[in-house]
């Protein structure tokens, strides 16, 4: 039987939202993107007259890590929202920090029964990670991500929307640097504590291509 919620955590660029949108098309997952969610909500225009808000956006666009405690309520509610909907859900990249996952374990524990629940760890190389990075580009209107390769290097606009393709502020070296920083100190302790709990921790080698990949966690997932 497959979990209820699947977790993919790693370095910026191990492939966490690919995977996560493969799990979707797959079992029909709902894609809970926490760094999306709170991409959305910083730069929506409503909230920008809002000082903290403003605080917040200022520290995402330059890779530190948003305040504990406001990522918190908000992943908690939609949490709450999509599964009183009856979703199982797919994170990628959350939760980021320790305390995070102590608030938010136990959150899905109580819904979803702490069995239900399996976290697969992308393992790539730094150099991997800031080579990825440093060539992605998103596209301005549906945030769709376009991967690098030699195909894609000469595209300008999204093949889904035709929308104009930009490089993320967060996606800039210095920034991913920082970001790797932020992942070892914040979010390695988190993965700690989830496997302390008792959540079934599932390393998967993450340097090929993302089909390969993705077999991976399907053998696990289905067991053949
Ligand atoms: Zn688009």
């Amino acid at each position: 039987m497959l979990p209820k919620v699947i977790f993919f955590m790693g370095l910026p660029g191990s492939g966490k939202g690919t995977q996560a949108e493969i799990v979707v098309d797959r079992y029909g997952f709902f894609h809970f993107d926490t760094g999306k969610e709170l991409e959305r909500k910083l730069h929506d225009p409503a909230e920008q007259h809002d000082p903290f808000i403003q605080r917040e956006r200022e520290n995402f666009d330059t890779g530190k890590l948003n305040t504990p405690e406001w990522v918190r309520e908000v992943v908690k509610e939609k949490i709450r929202e999509y599964a009183g909907q009856g979703k199982e859900l797919v994170f990628s990249g959350s939760p980021r920090t320790r305390a995070e996952a102590e608030a938010l374990f136990p959150v899905f524990g109580e819904i979803f029964g702490k069995e239900n629940l399996v976290v697969f760890l992308l393992e790539v190389k730094e150099e991997t990670s800031l080579f990825r990075n440093s060539n992605r580009r998103v596209c301005e209107k549906c945030r769709i991500p376009v991967v690098w390769n030699s195909t894609t290097e000469k595209w300008f606009f999204c093949p889904r929307c035709g929308g104009a393709l930009v490089r993320r502020t967060l996606d800039n070296p210095e920034v991913i640097k920082k970001r790797f920083q932020e992942f070892h100190e914040r979010t390695e302790p988190a993965i700690t504590y989830l496997e302390e709990q008792g959540a079934v921790i599932v390393r998967v080698p993450g340097e090929d291509l993302p089909e390969v990949v993705a077999e991976r966690v399907r053998i696990h997932l289905e067991g053949v």
